[in-house]
């Protein structure tokens, strides 16, 4: 069941909102604020946000921007006149739909189905990363090889993903860390080793003399081609 998040400081608009929304087979969580907004969005990872342009605590914009730097969450952006709509689509901030109010509820169902079908044609493929024996399911986060199960760190995970993403590829310990921790920090780069170091005790069948993940000398890491 798709998850929709609603964030509007109109308590009467989300009431109707959600009983159509949810008649039509969404589960519906709301914020009546932009921060809390953007926190339950983090907190919950919803498949469609239905976005207020003016709120308080944070402007719907920024709402939108902060959801962008992150990801691609579908956005309807509802907006009180077709000026500001027009404003918008000039910022090109991101937002998938606008909605101008007021509006029928049955077109903010319309549009969200439409949305979610978009998002779902396109994140279907390429989720299963196959190198070697190894099976990387890029979407539930697990790891197997040769059918066995791998019990790996979210750290490690990532680590991996980016890694084996690009066979023979060498990674430089600053981008490693920014691919498997969002954020990159120069003076931070040695962790990389130490998780490299538990993620090959993991994988390997001797870590000293690894078959999967090679140390580039003066540089970093790589997976080896297969
Ligand atoms: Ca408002």
């Amino acid at each position: 069941m798709a998850v929709i998040l609603i964030i509007e400081d109109e308590v009467e608009l989300v009431k109707v909102l959600r009983s159509y929304l949810e008649q039509a087979g969404f589960s519906v969580i709301a914020a009546y604020r932009g921060d809390t907004g953007l926190a339950a969005w983090e907190n919950r990872q919803p498949d469609l946000v239905i976005l207020d342009l003016n709120l308080p605590g944070m402007d719907g914009l920024d709402v939108a921007r902060q959801i962008r730097r992150k990801s691609n969450t579908p956005i309807i952006m509802l907006t009180a006149r077709v000026e500001e709509t027009d404003q918008l689509i000039g910022l090109e901030l991101g937002a998938d739909d606008y909605i101008t109010k007021p509006f029928s509820p049955r077109v903010v169902v319309a549009r969200a189905r439409a949305l979610l079908r978009r998002a779902e044609s396109a994140a279907a493929p390429a989720r299963l990363l196959r190198v070697a024996d190894l099976e990387i399911d890029l979407d539930g986060h697990t790891v197997r090889r040769n059918g066995e199960p791998l019990e790996l760190t979210p750290t490690e995970f990532n680590l991996l993903a980016a890694l084996a993403a690009q066979p023979g590829r060498a990674f430089t310990r600053l981008q490693l860390l920014e691919a498997s921790q969002g954020t990159a920090y120069e003076g931070y780069e040695r962790t990389i080793d130490a998780h490299i170091k538990n993620l090959r005790a993991k994988l390997e069948s001797d870590p000293r003399n690894p078959q999967y993940i090679e140390t580039v000398f003066g540089v970093g890491y790589r997976f080896a081609r297969q």
